[in-house]
């Protein structure tokens, strides 16, 4: 062998693949959190010691249930999803939505979502062959552009339309009566994503009886469950029983199923978490938009978009990570998030340290 392992991925790796830049995750350790929507609160002692004795009954030498029966049963009894409709779990929302993409995937076919939105469904598109056909938001505030998206889709015939509802990393819940106009339009698979819904109380899950292009994505992570990596999916049965196919047998974890099965008996819990966060989340956009300098969007989601004073975005973003404060810095991402920065809700006291550093970096 006299080539290089650098020249064999060149050779071997697909130019689409090659074209892509790894997901960035920071290094941990740390920091005063505000960067990934992670929910703060840690569970009750009491419930932890519960949660943990439920752990000791798990066979860690088995495989997994490969369906997921028992945390599936739950999940369509706490959720509330409609009869006939089928639910499809993955190792998080991402792997559902590269689930979505794979068995869709083919020459000719695109992809169309808004711009900005979530970073993975690019991704993942273009891994998968897929041409991305990005629609831009409207610049003042990130509302679906009804015609321009309507032409796309004309145009485009996409297979796949994503829709983050409430999006990210604009906060904003898109105007119900478009999304519908899209769903009807669409000629092809719509999948509404809901990882925000717990904080907007808004979703499509009762739609989906009478809407068989529509999937609806959910997700444990934002809800406060990010490390246990469980997102779902409903959808017709038709459309799920092929999507199945290509998941790996095994990809939801034996801890991850009890785990989550337990989480949704003490959902009340979770639930008091998400409100009191919705609670901080007004305050903290209150306190963001009295900063001279600052806008911030209103949101339905558990983060905050904010734009800081022209050309200071990125110095800002270094400012306050060297104040231990790790948020997102999206100056760059697309023209219309420029010198903006995206900031998770926390605890009242994880948020004032926040904008105690943000205060000074622009004193
Ligand atoms: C965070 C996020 C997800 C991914 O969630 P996981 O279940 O943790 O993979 C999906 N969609 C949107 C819009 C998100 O912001």
């Amino acid at each position: 062998m006299t080539e290089t392992a650098a020249e064999l991925a060149a050779r071997l790796v697909r130019p689409e693949v090659r074209a892509l830049r790894a997901y960035h995750v920071p290094e941990p350790g740390g920091w005063v959190k505000l960067d990934a929507m992670e929910n703060p609160h840690p569970w009750p002692g009491a419930l932890m010691d519960a949660w943990f004795a439920r752990l000791g009954t798990v066979e860690a030498n088995r495989y997994p249930d490969p369906a997921a029966r028992d945390l599936t049963a739950r999940l369509r009894a706490a959720m509330g999803v409609p009869a006939g409709i089928q639910v499809l779990l993955g190792n998080g929302s991402d792997e559902l939505i590269q689930l979505i993409l794979m068995a869709l995937a083919g020459d000719g076919r695109s992809v169309v979502a808004p711009e900005p939105s979530f970073v993975m469904y690019r991704l993942l598109a273009r891994a998968l062959g897929f041409a991305y056909c990005p629609v831009d938001l409207e610049p003042a505030d990130f509302a679906l552009p009804r015609e321009v998206l309507l032409e796309a889709l004309g145009r485009h015939r996409p297979a796949l339309v994503f829709l983050a509802y409430p999006n990210n990393p604009t906060g904003n819940l898109f105007d119900r009566d478009t999304v519908d106009a899209v769903l009807d339009a669409a000629p092809g698979l719509v999948v509404v994503d809901e990882a925000y819904t717990p904080f907007a109380g808004e979703s499509y899950l009762q739609e989906l009886p009478r809407r068989p292009n529509l999937l609806v994505l959910r997700t444990f992570s934002k809800m406060g469950l990010a490390g246990l990596r469980l997102g779902w999916l409903a959808g017709h049965p038709a459309l799920v029983a092929e999507l199945d196919k290509v998941r790996l047998p095994y990809n939801i974890n034996t801890l991850t199923q009890v785990s989550a099965g337990f989480a949704l008996e003490h959902r009340a819990v979770l639930e008091a978490q998400t409100e009191a966060l919705c609670a901080e989340r007004e305050r903290l956009a209150a306190a963001l938009a009295a900063m001279p300098g600052v806008t911030v969007w209103p949101s339905r989601a558990n983060f905050l978009l904010f734009r800081v004073p022209a050309a200071r975005g990125r110095a800002v973003f270094e400012g306050l990570k060297a104040r231990g404060v790790l948020v997102k810095c999206l100056d760059g991402v697309a023209p219309a998030l420029a010198d903006c920065l995206r900031v998770t809700v926390s605890t009242a006291a994880e948020n004032r340290l926040f904008l105690d550093a943000l205060g000074a970096e622009l004193a």
